[in-house]
């Protein structure tokens, strides 16, 4: 997607650094994200994420000042330009939505428990509804996030899986791994999207010690995953 002059995304650890919890602590973090892609905080968005499988669309108001933040929402989508969509993700994938010719942009936040969820594919039934496009039309991109290297989950999560999503448990040696990447690709692919119409990085956040791991660091610091239309 980074071939799409008209509009900026991105997936960032360090020294953004945000914690959730600490909004002093997060000044630094918004500041440098400004400066980064030079946003202003009141057209920031950002999404006060779940794990869930609600969405929405960017509503035209603004703060006065401080960013917005949109509760219980783990997918936001806007046609709005200069208007930034920002979430957090420590081992949770970013996908990335971008449609040219309306355009309209988006960013989900997906775990094990949006993909069991269908959240991937429950925004892109509402997309195909909402607008008449066609699946070569829409652009995605499945950032980095915990892949099946190291998702390793224990025998109860069976449990969780119906008969979709145990096709992406495999079992190595005496352990279970679960692949989300590959069951969220598998919801995208659905809609008859081409393989040149999706990217999807290979980036183990677990693996790279060049971002933030629940897993690898049990930290509350995350990375920031980023889109607005310029
Ligand atoms: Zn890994």
């Amino acid at each position: 997607m980074s071939n799409f002059p008209e509009i900026s995304h991105g997936f960032v650890s360090d020294p953004f650094s945000f914690d959730p919890s600490i909004n002093l602590k997060n000044l630094k973090a918004f500041y440098n994200l400004y400066k980064l892609t030079n946003i202003s905080f009141k057209d920031w968005v950002i999404a006060g994420q779940v794990h869930g499988d609600n969405f929405s669309y960017v509503e035209k108001d603004r703060n006065l000042f401080m960013p917005k933040i949109i509760k219980n929402i783990d997918a936001l989508l806007t046609s709005e330009k200069r208007r930034m969509i920002v979430m957090f993700f420590a081992d949770c994938f970013p996908v990335y939505i971008f449609i040219p010719k309306i355009p309209l942009i988006g960013l989900i936040h997906v775990g094990w428990r949006g993909a069991i969820k269908m959240l991937p594919l429950k925004i892109l039934k509402e997309i195909f509804n909402t607008y008449k496009i066609s699946p070569n039309e829409i652009f995605l991109a499945v950032g980095p996030g915990i892949q099946r290297c190291c998702f390793q989950v224990d025998n109860n999560f069976v449990e969780y899986l119906d008969e979709q999503s145990l096709d992406y448990l495999e079992k190595r040696k005496e352990n279970f791994y679960f692949d989300i990447k590959r069951f969220i690709i598998s919801q995208i692919s659905v809609f008859g999207i081409s393989e040149k119409n999706l990217e999807y990085s290979e980036i183990c956040t677990k693996c790279n010690l060049d971002f933030y791991s629940f897993r690898r660091d049990k930290t509350r610091k995350r990375n920031v995953g980023f889109i607005y239309i310029k």
